[in-house]
């Protein structure tokens, strides 16, 4: 049996709309917003600043510290704010995700702060999160030697699919079908993230991270273009 997207979606096709907007919170160092289909993040970069406590400053180079949370009402039932092993889990994954692009060698003893708010989560709140937290490091100044791109894939009922939303999430959790890939790549093609839940064979899984990387190459174009309307007129 072949799977069809409730919502009308081709398997490779993501959510709309999409949206990315640069410079949105005037206090941070930087700033980015992204939006896929319901689900928003916002990112703020504080830093690079002197690093506390003391014993975490790293001599040989800056630290990328990064901090996601879901807000309380961003899901119908409301979340216990504070943190949880899920959004310390997330936290690492992005720091992950990031760290093979920020060239931090020049801040020895500083940290680059980005704090991630989920506004609205609709499933795919971490990919959404790396990719407003990639567009707000490039916004804050940060020396990084790409951009970094993020999105999942989904098994359902055997059938690869691109970027799951909430229902598709769960419709599957406990059947045999359920595997939700999240993968973030820079758009040199490196891939700096990958989560596997679930099972897949090794065929599938190389077609899942194929889906992934095409999808992450639009996703890119929409990053770019964010960051350079965030420029003006400056030519
Ligand atoms: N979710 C929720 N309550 C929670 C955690 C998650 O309602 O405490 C929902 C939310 O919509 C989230 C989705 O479940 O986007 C999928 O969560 P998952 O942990 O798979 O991470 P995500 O797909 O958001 O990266």
């Amino acid at each position: 049996m072949t799977y069809k997207r409730k919502d009308g979606r081709k398997n490779d096709e993501m959510r709309s709309p999409i949206i990315a907007k640069v410079g949105i919170v005037p206090n941070a160092d930087g700033s980015a917003m992204f939006q896929i289909g319901k689900t928003i993040a916002i990112a703020a970069v504080y830093g690079p600043k002197k690093m506390h406590p003391q014993h975490s400053q790293n001599p040989e180079r800056g630290t990328l510290r990064c901090t996601y949370n879901m807000l309380s009402f961003s899901v119908e039932d409301r979340i216990r704010p504070g943190p949880s092993r899920r959004s310390t889990e997330i936290s690492k994954i992005t720091q992950w995700a990031l760290d093979p692009v920020v060239m931090l060698n020049n801040y020895p003893n500083m940290v680059v702060d980005v704090h991630i708010s989920i506004t609205q989560a609709d499933a795919g709140t971490r990919c959404a999160g790396i990719n407003a937290a990639a567009m707000a490091l490039a916004h804050a100044g940060i020396p990084m030697r790409d951009m970094v791109s993020s999105v999942a894939v989904g098994k359902m009922d055997k059938t690869i699919v691109l970027d799951l939303d909430k229902y598709e999430d769960s419709e599957f959790e406990d059947g045999e079908g359920s595997t939700d890939i999240p993968m973030s790549f820079t758009n040199n093609g490196e891939m700096t993230h990958l989560q596997l839940d679930g099972k897949i064979t090794k065929e599938q899984l190389k077609e899942a991270a194929k889906m992934a990387q095409k999808a992450s190459k639009e996703i890119y174009e929409i990053q770019k273009k964010a960051l350079k309307e965030s420029l003006g007129d400056l030519k």
